[in-house]
């Protein structure tokens, strides 16, 4: 089922649910990846994304995880895909491949630029920016097509407005559905919803929510990816210290908080960064007012 099928069920006010894992680097990780997995299909969301690794890493699982998940537990799957190391051939045979495997939807990204380096650079015969590769995909007709946007700004760009700009381009060039990268104030979720609906971009802006599991964890992945915590977040993380479980737990609350508002307010779903853990989530999906979750 594509996308675009996945989010009917939102146009009868049922928001759509999505869960974002990446590919285990261990047997270790493997072996716990495989029993998070059930964990998390038990909640029932509508479909699973699994991350593209960066150059030399992760790469070939991302197919071989997103087609099991699909064949095991009878869940659509998106497989990541960036524009990093790869040529335009390679490309295409990595998206041959998806297909043969029966997967239907692609998250369609440029990529980072390489650990130590500021600028991204294409492989010589490579895709420059992520529109590149979604107008490839919609050439072939055969997946559908997700693509990130920031409301915060992409961490390299000019200025918000040229990032919605060209965030407009790439769905324009045919993207399905918009995922957004994380926040932890959705105020700035409901500005760049406005924006982008300015901008002429009309299909499901997606937002994207990672329930905070430790302080430093999240100290770490704000900073690379540009996202602000708000004040009374940053207090409440503050006093907690070092003391995992009281993050943790501010992570859960924070999560359910935000996800409340946003469907309260017509997010059409929630992608949620799970980071392969179902601890969280179990809680946060236990917690959540069940009308949220369903059609009225
Ligand atoms: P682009 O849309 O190409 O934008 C990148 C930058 O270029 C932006 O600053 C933009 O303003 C600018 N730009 C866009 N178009 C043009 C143009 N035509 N001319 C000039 N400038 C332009 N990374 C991974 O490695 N693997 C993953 O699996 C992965 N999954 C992700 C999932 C989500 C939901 C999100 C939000 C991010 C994910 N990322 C992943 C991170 C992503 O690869 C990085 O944020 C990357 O730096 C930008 O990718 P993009 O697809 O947004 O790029």
């Amino acid at each position: 089922m594509k996308f675009n099928q996945c989010y009917q069920t939102y146009k009868d006010k049922k928001p759509v649910i999505s869960f974002e894992m990446f590919p285990p680097k261990t047997e270790a990780a493997l072996e716990k990846f495989n029993k998070v997995v059930p964990e998390l299909v038990s909640l029932k969301p509508d479909f699973m994304t699994v991350t593209y690794g960066a150059l030399g890493s992760t790469q070939d699982s991302t197919l071989e995880i997103a087609a099991r998940i699909k064949r095991e537990h009878q869940i659509e799957t998106a497989s990541h895909l960036t524009c990093v190391g790869s040529t335009r051939e390679e490309i295409e045979e990595i998206l041959n491949s998806l297909s043969e495997s029966g997967i239907e939807n692609i998250v369609a990204l440029r990529g980072d630029p390489p650990q130590g380096e500021t600028e991204f650079k294409p492989v010589e015969g490579g895709y420059r920016q992520a529109i590149d590769l979604v107008q490839h995909i919609k050439n072939r007709g055969d997946f559908g097509i997700a693509v990130a946007g920031y409301p915060e700004k992409h961490i390299e760009a000019e200025s918000l407005a040229t990032d919605l700009d060209f965030l407009a381009e790439k769905v324009k060039a045919g993207s399905d559905i918009v995922v957004t990268q994380l926040f932890y104030d959705n105020r700035y979720y409901f500005e760049f919803v406005d924006e982008c609906r300015k901008r002429g971009v009309e299909c499901p802006i997606v937002p994207g929510i990672l329930p905070i599991v430790s302080k430093k964890q999240i100290l770490r992945i704000t900073q690379l990816c540009g996202t602000n915590i708000p004040e009374d977040l940053n207090s409440k993380l503050e006093a907690a210290g070092d003391d995992d479980e009281a993050a943790f737990q501010i992570g859960v609350d924070q999560a359910i908080a935000q996800v409340t508002e946003l469907l309260e307010k017509g997010a059409p779903g929630i992608h949620f960064y799970v980071l392969n853990r179902a601890n969280h989530m179990k809680q946060i999906f236990e917690r959540l007012p069940a009308e949220l979750l369903s059609s009225p």
